[in-house]
């Protein structure tokens, strides 16, 4: 989510207000009414027929316009094709027949209104967009790798998760993105904690649930725009050193799958 350079710029175009500071929101009351209002219900109380359920798997970024770079120099949009690959092989494993990849092509500002037409388009229950994180630039680190110039940040790790209160499906989207919060947690896997801290500045964001990890991001427009439930999701670090390896591994891409498709098994069961 942290395109550099000239792609930054676009990014922010894109998402026009996308990145408005929200910090002046009165934000403990506000949470704990959310977290009441999308308590998520018992499961298995509804029928829930996988081979019906419709997702859409939104890989974030284009071949044009691929986001962050990785401390080694990877492309975020590489990892995110690669890992949502992998979830959707690991959905359709489970009976998620009618699951499907959303590859966008173009600039970053076409794509993205690109994508969300796509998605309304679906007549899915879900878009989950997939993407690995970074960090502001004024945080990277030079470094070389490779006998190339390269950039890290080893400050921050773990995934996060976002929703948007002006998506029309938000209690729906706030009750997929807490399940898959608590399904990565039961990996054993933390979420990344600097959104909601002062020094992120014009990225700070609302906690909405400090269990799961979950972000509030009202402007991101595929989130915004789409007409059913839309979650966000940052699987992990790739500026971090430690944590770009991680996310290489199959390993932990079989962990994040796993967590994804038992968050779908009983957001499946809630519909
Ligand atoms: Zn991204």
């Amino acid at each position: 989510m942290w395109p550099r350079s000239r792609t930054i710029v676009a990014v922010i175009l894109a998402s026009s207000l996308a990145w408005i500071d929200l910090c002046s929101v009165a934000w403990p009351r506000e949470a704990a009414k959310v977290a009441q209002k999308s308590r998520v219900p018992r499961k298995g109380t509804v029928g829930c027929d996988r081979s019906k359920f419709r997702i859409v798997l939104d890989v974030g970024h284009t071949a044009e316009a691929p986001g962050a770079m990785s401390a080694r120099n990877v492309r975020e949009f590489d990892f995110n094709l690669g890992l949502a690959k992998r979830i959707e092989e690991k959905l359709k494993a489970d009976g998620f027949a009618e699951t499907s990849l959303l590859v966008t092509e173009g600039k970053a500002k076409p794509s993205l209104f690109k994508r969300a037409t796509a998605v309304n388009d679906s007549s899915a229950k879900l878009v989950l967009s997939i993407h690995h994180d970074a960090v502001p630039e004024s945080f990277l680190e030079e470094w070389e790798f490779e006998g190339r110039k390269s950039h890290f940040s080893d400050r921050f790790s773990g995934y996060s998760i976002f929703v948007s209160r002006e998506n029309r499906k938000f209690v729906s989207s706030l009750n997929f993105a807490r399940l898959l919060g608590l399904k990565m947690k039961k990996q054993g896997l933390q979420f990344a904690r600097q959104y909601s801290q002062p020094f992120m500045g014009r990225y700070r964001r609302k906690l909405l649930d400090k269990n799961a990890g979950i972000y509030q991001f009202d402007h991101l427009v595929v989130l915004q725009r789409a007409r059913m439930a839309a979650v966000l999701f940052e699987a992990g670090s790739i500026i971090n050193r430690d944590e770009e390896l991680a996310m290489s591994s199959p390993e932990r891409q079989d962990m994040i799958s796993a967590a994804v498709t038992e968050a779908m098994q009983e957001f499946c069961k809630l519909r």
